[in-house]
């Protein structure tokens, strides 16, 4: 039943999955519009919900095995939806499990260190969940669409040649290569939206007043470099999916389909560590029990020794006695059926 999911979830993602080695033209290979046979709307609600109980399963699981760490890496263009993907699909999950970190243009003190420097620093520890909306790979997307952005990076020149972002690739694949080694899983997700949605999603903005506060000029400003961010995309999914790290493009014009998507790479990331309880030694079930006897002692006249053991037996005593009630009614029902048909037979 367990493996049965996990092959039925690996079939599901396989699409989206950038296979390390190939190259990815957007436009041609990924379809923002795709939904994967799933016709409507509600049924990928029903989807998602499953998704998120899976995830919240998985998450404590995590946490208390602790020694394994996630990193959600969330791209997108504008209005791609990260922001609600991340509302929707971590709405299941303990928040004391889960560190949401956002990367804006870099602050003074972060130009003063490597590139790299305030990814590291903002890393989920083991047993946590990290989410990185924007992420290290920012560094060859806006500041290559845009070079001004290298040039206050404070590079040294031999740094900032015409191999630095072929360079760049190489880092960051062997960063998450150190970090995979070290017992932290890459989950990278990029939004792919259609030029189209992301219009009608500015105009949205603008018409709702609710929403005005979402708008903002420079997004649209941005759009007119769509092409470029398109190819700077292409280039370094191609360069960047690895076996270790691999990507999956999610198709956004759909909201719904994309947080299904995307709670479904993290449900498989979670079943491929399949983190465990920690098992409780000899030493410590004898010690327990040497304590449970101890407040045992401690109840006050009347009250059981055990309040919780008491309930548990209780509730198991009364699901028992409705399982045997229910039983008793199906045989009684079986003996009429059998009964009627033998009457029905004798009667002809
Ligand atoms: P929202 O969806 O709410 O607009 P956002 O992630 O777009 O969220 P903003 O504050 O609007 O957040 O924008 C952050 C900006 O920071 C983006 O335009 C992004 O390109 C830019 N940015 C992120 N990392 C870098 C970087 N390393 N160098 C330069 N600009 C960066
Ligand atoms: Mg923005």
């Amino acid at each position: 039943m367990g493996d049965d999911r996990a092959d039925r979830i690996a079939e599901f993602i396989e699409p989206l999955r950038v296979e390390p080695g190939s190259t990815v033209r957007l436009a041609e290979d990924f379809d923002p519009g795709f939904t994967g046979g799933i016709r409507e709307k509600k049924d990928g609600v029903e989807l998602l919900r499953s998704g998120i109980e899976q995830l919240a399963d998985y998450q404590r699981r995590l946490a208390a095995q602790d020694t394994y760490g996630v990193l959600l890496c969330l791209q997108a263009l504008d209005a791609g939806g990260k922001d609600g993907t991340i509302r929707h699909v971590m709405s299941g999950v303990n928040p004391q499990g889960v560190r949401v970190v956002g990367f804006k243009v870099p602050s003074n003190e972060e130009l003063d260190h490597d590139y790299l420097w305030r990814y590291a620093r903002n890393l989920p520890s083991r047993g946590e969940i990290g989410i990185f909306n924007r992420s290290h790979y920012e560094e060859v997307l806006v500041v290559r669409v845009h070079p001004d952005n290298l040039r206050r990076q404070k590079l040294p020149d031999a740094a900032r040649g015409p191999d630095v972002w072929q360079r760049r690739y190489r880092e960051i694949n062997d960063w998450e290569r150190y970090l995979t080694d070290n017992g932290f899983r890459f989950v990278k997700i990029f939004l792919n939206l259609s030029k189209e949605e992301q219009r009608t999603r500015f105009l949205k903005r603008i018409d709702v007043p609710e929403r005005n506060w979402k708008f903002s000029s420079a997004d649209v400003r941005e759009r007119a470099y769509w092409d470029d961010y398109q190819q700077a995309f292409s280039q370094m999914l191609s360069a960047t999916s690895t076996q270790w790290a691999p990507w999956y493009v999610v198709p956004a014009d759909h909201k719904w389909f994309a947080r299904v998507c995307t709670a479904a790479v993290l449900v498989h990331t979670l079943m491929a560590i399949n983190p465990q309880y920690p098992q409780v030694s000899e030493e410590s079930r004898r010690q327990l029990a040497e304590v449970r006897e101890e407040l045992e002692a401690e109840a006050p006249a009347g009250a059981p020794p055990d309040p919780y053991a008491a309930e548990k037996k209780d509730n198991g005593t009364k699901i028992e006695k409705s399982k045997r009630s229910k039983k008793n009614k199906k045989n009684k029902k079986d003996a009429k059926r059998k009964e009627d048909a033998k009457h029905k037979k004798t009667s002809s």
